[in-house]
């Protein structure tokens, strides 16, 4: 018998998320699920935090069916518009997450705008649809969103740096079907994955910006950090990795061509992305500020900060070498 008491989410918490002009009050909640069944990503450590051991359907449900409980009794149903759900993978995978539970989530939050985090290949017509049907009470044009762990819209980085598995035309399919189905796409992009220098690493940012546009909705991007037991752990601890300094993720912000929301996670820490240590405090909040105002004078305000660690950043950008392989043998 599953105690009900002990089932709760990794995580869950209550924020502010800006929609459109808007700034709607957002409950998040990470679910532990039967895990990710990609599971090879380099740099993530969220595929660990799953229910050891295969789990039989029914099981699994009874588990999420409690961590949701656990959710509804701890927050006040009221209080959020938007929830965004994340699992140690894809909410719409059904090895993960059992159909039952995803209806069961949709029933429970009817009339609430959910964002939904999921690999394209779980995104299906008929699931997305009947899941929109289910939430939809007419308070939101578009009711769920899909965000979609696109990385970069370069194919041959997202395989060598990142091991994602997927391409950027499966995402245009998966785009697609979204929007054919009423939903939208939130592209989560993530800048400086392994082995770029920090200058390539800005360029793909800005290409995978403009050319995630055109099918993304909402678009936030990811500054990568050193997660534990990781492949990109791995390189760090070698000396062979560095987290992107905040710098970079300021002028990526002042020159996107819309706004892109970004929550700089473990920012101003040596896993996170990060300055010399005096500067990273405002700047990170100021970010996170910006994730929610769109202020861009703000982020301007914040590349005229007189420290000299900017001086450092602009040296790595023009004289970083990526790795040289022999030139001969
Ligand atoms: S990043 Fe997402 S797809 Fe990749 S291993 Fe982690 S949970 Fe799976
Ligand atoms: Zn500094």
């Amino acid at each position: 018998m599953i105690s009900e008491m002990t089932e709760r989410p990794i995580a869950h918490w209550r924020g502010q998320e800006r929609y459109g002009n808007e700034l709607l009050e957002s409950l998040t909640i990470i679910f532990k699920s039967g895990g990710c069944s990609w599971s090879k990503c380099r740099m993530c450590s969220y595929r660990h935090e799953r229910y050891s051991g295969q789990q039989p359907a029914d099981i699994l449900s009874r588990y999420l069916s409690a961590q949701l409980s656990w959710v509804l009794n701890h927050y006040n149903f009221e209080e959020y518009q938007m929830v965004k759900i994340f699992t140690s993978g894809s909410f719409f995978d059904p090895q993960e997450i059992p159909p039952g539970f995803l209806y069961e989530v949709a029933k429970t939050f009817k009339g609430k705008l959910i964002i939904a985090e999921t690999r394209p290949e779980f995104i299906e017509t008929e699931v997305i649809s009947r899941f929109i049907d289910t939430i939809d009470n007419g308070n939101w044009k578009i009711p769920l969103y899909c965000a979609i762990g696109l990385e970069t819209s370069n194919d041959r980085i997202r395989e060598k740096s990142i091991n994602k598995g997927f391409t950027f035309s499966d995402f245009i399919k998966s785009a697609e079907i979204l929007h054919s189905a009423g939903a939208g796409v939130k592209a989560y992009l993530l800048f400086k994955p392994l082995f770029l220098t920090e200058s390539e690493a800005m360029i793909d940012m800005k290409i995978s910006i403009k050319e995630a546009m055109t099918y993304a909705d909402i678009i936030s991007m990811n500054p990568c950090t050193v997660q534990r037991y990781t492949e990109l752990e791995y390189y760090w601890k070698r000396g062979a990795y560095r987290p992107p300094y905040l710098w970079s993720v300021l002028s990526l912000l002042m020159d996107a061509p819309v706004h892109i929301t970004c929550d700089p996670l473990g920012g101003g820490q040596k896993r996170g992305p990060h300055n010399c240590g005096k500067c990273d405090y405002e700047i990170v909040k100021a970010i996170r500020d910006y994730s929610l105002n769109a202020d861009r004078d703000l982020i301007r305000t914040m590349l005229e900060i007189p420290c000299n660690c900017k001086k450092e950043w602009e040296y790595v950008l023009s004289s970083e070498k990526n790795y040289c392989l022999p030139l001969t043998l």
